[in-house]
């Protein structure tokens, strides 16, 4: 059997069209056009390339893109200073720090300073405890995409076996209480799990957030398998970004399966953007834009 590729990047151009619809609508009905501020701390440079491709693409759904780039010296109390001033500009719907920040910045106390209802990224803890409590939160962007495509592929992912290999705040942690929330089965797999390999070849529905280069192979994945692989890997000697999963093996014994690159990396993006569409909606006490939210 051969898998299905999920074409991540033809999916995140239809949500970043579908934005844009709703985008055009809330100006034409309502003169409201969502505004996203994307606050970029020192000068890193896959951060500043990732910031740069953000703001072009929310320009490009029709959404105000503010940029804020701050020295990498620049202290805590101006950091949480410009964040104070994003969370009460009516003209900014999303707020985004991007990580990492620079060592002498406390993250956690940063994102927490971001008004819930404009945090985009879903990494605020009352958005953690909302998701974890089946409400209505902002939902961090990649689990976000991974779930469009899996909801897309499946249907119903009602009573699916899904496991998550990871356990991060960004990823696996939320990953898996949305998998919960559509009701599968939900095993979450880490570094310290024994038999990983079996674990794995339970899965209807498996998501590799790990960081290590084509760790999952072939013979880990059950006939059939939808498998999402979330990990972007350089390695050296090699050409390209490598994923989680050794595709080609993969690819032999899953139903579907995301390539890397062209699977979860652009459904970011497109996340963020539907994210900020939301969060407008909200704020503005409109009805929310169907599909693209958890
Ligand atoms: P992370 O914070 O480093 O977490 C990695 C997780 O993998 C940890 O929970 C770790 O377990 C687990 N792990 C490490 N080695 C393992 C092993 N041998 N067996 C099983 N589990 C193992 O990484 P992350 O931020 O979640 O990112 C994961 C990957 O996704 C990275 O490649 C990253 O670049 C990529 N990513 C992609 C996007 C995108 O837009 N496509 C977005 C975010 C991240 P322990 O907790 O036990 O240490």
């Amino acid at each position: 059997m051969t898998a299905t590729i999920i074409d991540g990047k033809a999916f995140a151009a239809t949500v970043r069209g579908k934005v844009a619809e709703h985008v055009a609508r809330l100006k034409a009905d309502h003169g409201i056009t969502p505004g996203l501020a994307v606050v970029l701390v020192g000068e890193d440079p896959a951060s500043q390339v990732y910031v740069r491709s953000k703001g072009k693409m929310t320009v490009e759904v029709g959404m105000n893109s503010y940029e804020h780039k701050l020295p990498a010296e620049t202290s805590e109390a101006d950091l949480l200073a410009l964040i104070e001033q994003l969370n009460t500009d009516p003209a900014v719907h999303g707020i985004l720090v991007q990580l990492p920040l620079p060592g002498h910045l406390n993250e956690d106390l940063v994102i927490n300073s971001i008004d819930p209802a404009k945090d985009v990224d879903g990494f605020h803890i009352s958005n953690v405890g909302l998701l974890a409590t089946g409400q209505k939160a902002m939902v961090p962007c990649t689990p976000l995409g991974c779930l469009m495509m899996l909801r897309h592929h499946h249907g119903s992912l009602s009573g699916l076996e899904a496991v998550v290999i990871g356990r991060s705040n960004i990823v696996g942690k939320p990953m898996a209480q949305l998998l919960l929330r559509d009701s599968c089965t939900v095993t979450i797999a880490h570094s310290r799990t024994k038999n990983i390999e079996e674990v794995v070849k339970r899965a209807d529905i498996v998501v590799a957030a790990v960081g290590r280069p084509e760790m999952v192979t072939g013979d880990w994945i059950k006939p059939g398998a939808t498998v999402i692989d979330v990990g972007i890997n350089r390695v050296e000697g090699r050409n390209g970004l490598l994923g989680d999963c050794h595709f080609d093996s993969c690819v032999e014994v899953a139903g579907a399966i995301t390539p890397v690159p062209g699977g979860v990396g652009p459904m970011t993006i497109a996340c963020l953007l539907a994210n900020t569409l939301t969060a407008c909606s909200r704020a503005n006490g409109l009805a929310e834009p169907e599909g693209l939210t958890a």
